[in-house]
């Protein structure tokens, strides 16, 4: 069937590909991918062969170039399947450009679902699950994340973020201070590879952890949402301050 088909694939087990995004594969006349190199080693694991059908690369920096080939190559009738590198197309990925134009060409459009670090993580994190919000990479200079963090001090839903091993200490010691250093949080590394690790805690115990043993590898950080169960005192002070200088304005008002 001619349309742009979405498919996630692995972010560690190779084997956590899906039969459907096999088929796919197997089956589509055109495919694209972020990265060519790690697709066809994929498929390679899993017998699917690629015979005389074009591999593109597309990403980011040649998005504009590539995108009207393959919406000419919908429009004349053929399958296009797109992969990113890891995980699922577009959470912290390319391929929503791709995606929009499809919409907007009117042109069928699938996903076949299957794994993203997001999900991974936040199963393993022992953090609420009814409620999350994803926020990918927070910008990488100190008063930009600051202030990205600031937004999000009072989101009721467990926040997580993307991050890499060389800002994890920077990153964690930021949301200790702007979101409050006892909020439970988890760091969740190399999932579903051989040295998947959760560290759960607070932000204060996996910044100071983060600074004193740094550790290699991708990671997810998960932050519990703001509660009254685990505000700091130094949070409680503050807040009685404030209370206070309010009730001290409110007076010399009245009289
Ligand atoms: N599209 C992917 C997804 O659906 O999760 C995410 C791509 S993003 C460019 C890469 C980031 O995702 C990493 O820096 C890390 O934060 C996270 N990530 C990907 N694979 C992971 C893994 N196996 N364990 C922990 N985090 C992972």
């Amino acid at each position: 069937e001619p349309g742009l088909y979405l498919v996630a694939t692995p972010i560690g087990a190779a084997r956590d590909i899906t039969l459907r995004t096999l088929d796919i594969l197997a089956s589509a006349d055109v495919i694209a991918a972020e990265d060519t190199r790690s697709l066809r080693k994929l498929m390679e694991i899993h017998g699917i062969a690629l015979g005389d059908r074009p591999l593109l690369a597309y990403h980011d920096h040649n998005g504009a170039r590539v995108r009207p080939r393959l919406m000419a190559d919908i429009s004349g009738g053929k399958s296009v399947v797109y992969a990113s590198e890891a995980g699922t197309p577009m959470v912290a990925d390319p391929g929503f450009d791709l995606a929009r134009a499809a919409i907007a060409e009117g042109m069928p459009l699938t996903s076949a679902p299957g794994p993203s670090a997001v999900i991974t993580a936040l199963t393993l994190s022992g953090l609420p699950t009814d409620r999350f919000l994803f926020a990918g990479f927070l910008p990488n200079t100190a008063s930009q994340r600051k202030s990205a963090l600031s937004a999000l001090v009072d989101v009721p839903a467990t926040l997580v973020f993307y991050e890499s091993p060389k800002r994890i200490a920077a990153m964690l010691r930021d949301a200790a201070t702007v979101l409050g250093g006892s909020r439970p949080a988890a760091l969740a590394r190399e999932l579903t590879k051989k040295f998947e690790e959760v560290q759960r805690g607070t932000l204060d115990t996996l910044a100071e952890e983060a600074a004193a043993h740094p550790r290699k590898g991708e990671m997810v950080v998960l932050v519990d949402r703001a509660s009254s169960q685990n505000i700091s005192f130094s949070e409680i002070e503050e807040m009685l301050q404030d209370a206070l200088a309010q009730m001290s304005v409110r007076d010399a008002a009245d009289t």
